[in-house]
């Protein structure tokens, strides 16, 4: 299977030729929050999929759902002149449990980067509708990541997964994230820095022109790019700049909506109301891949009354509201809400970003922990603390290798180790994640 593998996939955001040089490993089943593969290995799954399997891998309510749409209906269109009962009721569902955010329409994609592309096309078109044709450009956070399409591309804060694709998006600017481990301001007080970046956000608002801005996009906490919560006065800010500028606030919140970060939505957890939320991952926790934008009332409005033709949909996917996706979703959303799994997430969360404080009192290796947000944490590697100087790809592969090996999966990307088990695992569990942790960071200082 491993020399299958490494001829015949190509692995995402992998290099081509490290299939065969590092072969990775081969799952074959997952219960509960453990996963096992080929080798016999069994782990905690310190990375709930991909940050999406927050229910774990035994949802037998989900597996009905689905099995009983596969049965009746398992694919019609959404597009103009067909609907089906299945997404009419998560509809419904989703109207319910994002009233509180402000949203109040779903439009459905296939997955994260399909709702970032989504949300970024009805901004333009939103402003078109207006008569605000000048309103094109989008602000993003530097260390955001917005996905793999051309739009989401050019929004990424991140350069990394920029340059090899330009030109992207013209139009797109990056502003400093509330980043307190390293940031050009070098200031480490939250609070400060949150000031920082929201002044360099109203500067940037200035120097383009805020009449050329179509929406500003952000994730209430930063994910991919490290596991980073901002003081709680930041995303406040984002939203009254962006209101004071009349520009559309997109939160992208493919990783922190259903509950991850504690709250129901990252929004929330601020205390703020987007324009429109990009949601996908746990909205069918790995059983399909599916998304949905949720809209708020402002932004359908102006839609809805257009006469001049420019509110047709020129948008839209051939799965975009897939029955079997949206079974799927329902039965998720009914589970995650039994089941409240945003409070484990705020306790277990709590534990999980002790255990990390206490793991860098004894590793030297641990620059910085980042958590106490629901169960998003990262711990961010160095080789030297005093200079910051980020850990080598090697060592960090021996960290990820040898808690394989103890018995959890964790995730290295870049120099962070990030943690997003499913929000359903218990302290016992934690503990595996952590003392796993504690071995491949023992090893990796070797
Ligand atoms: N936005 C955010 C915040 C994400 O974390 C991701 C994926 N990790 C995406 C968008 C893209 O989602 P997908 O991989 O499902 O296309």
């Amino acid at each position: 299977l491993k020399e299958k593998n490494a001829r015949s996939l190509w692995h995402p955001m992998t290099h081509p030729a490290d299939s065969l040089a590092n072969p990775p490993a081969i799952i074959t089943s997952a219960q509960g929050v453990r996963i096992s593969d080929v080798d016999g290995h069994e782990v905690v799954d310190g990375v709930g999929g991909l940050w999406n399997v927050n229910l774990g891998f035994s949802c037998q309510p989900v597996k009905d759902a689905i099995a009983r749409q596969l049965d009746v209906l398992p694919y019609y269109s959404t597009f103009r002149g067909t609907t089906n009962d299945a997404v009419i009721e998560l509809s419904e569902e989703l109207r319910d449990f994002y009233e509180p955010d402000g949203l109040t329409r779903a439009f459905y994609t296939s997955g994260g980067s399909d709702s970032v592309e989504t949300a970024l096309r009805l901004a333009r078109q939103y402003h078109k509708i207006r008569g605000d044709e000048g309103r094109t450009k989008f602000l993003s956070l530097k260390k955001g990541y917005h996905g793999t399409h051309m739009g989401g591309a050019s929004v990424n804060g991140n350069a990394n997964f920029r340059t090899q694709y330009e030109p992207l998006l013209p139009g797109c600017f990056h502003i400093p994230a509330p980043y307190t481990y390293r940031n050009p301001f070098n200031e480490t007080d939250p609070e400060k820095l949150a000031a920082l970046c929201l002044q360099a956000l109203q500067d940037e608002i200035a120097f383009q022109g805020a009449g050329t801005i179509a929406a500003m996009i952000m994730e209430p906490i930063l994910g991919a790019g490290g596991v980073i919560p901002p003081h709680e006065s930041f995303m406040p800010g984002v939203r009254d700049i962006c209101t004071k500028n009349g520009i559309l606030l997109i939160a992208d919140e493919v990783i922190t909506a259903f509950g991850r970060t504690g709250s129901w939505t990252g929004s929330r957890h601020w205390g703020v109301q987007p324009d429109m939320m990009a949601t996908a991952k746990a909205i069918t926790n790995g059983y399909f891949p599916f998304g949905a934008v949720m809209i708020a009332d402002k932004v359908v409005e102006v839609f809805e009354s257009d006469t001049s033709g420019k509110a047709a949909i020129g948008h839209g996917y051939t799965y975009s509201g897939h029955p079997v996706g949206a079974a799927a979703a329902l039965a998720c959303l009914a589970e995650t809400k039994r089941l409240k799994v945003n409070e484990n997430a705020a306790a277990r969360g709590a534990e999980m970003y002790a255990g990390l404080l206490a793991l860098q009192e004894k590793h030297e290796l641990i620059g910085d922990v980042r958590g106490g947000h629901g169960l998003m944490c990262a711990i961010e590697l160095v080789s030297d603390r005093a200079s910051k100087t980020p850990i080598d790809k090697k060592s960090g592969g021996v960290v990820q290798d040898v808690a394989y090996r103890s018995g959890a999966i964790v995730r290295i990307s870049g120099p962070n180790i990030i943690l997003s088990p499913p929000l359903v695992l218990t302290s016992e569990d934690v503990q595996v994640i952590l003392s796993s942790l504690d071995a491949g960071l023992e090893a990796a200082a070797q």
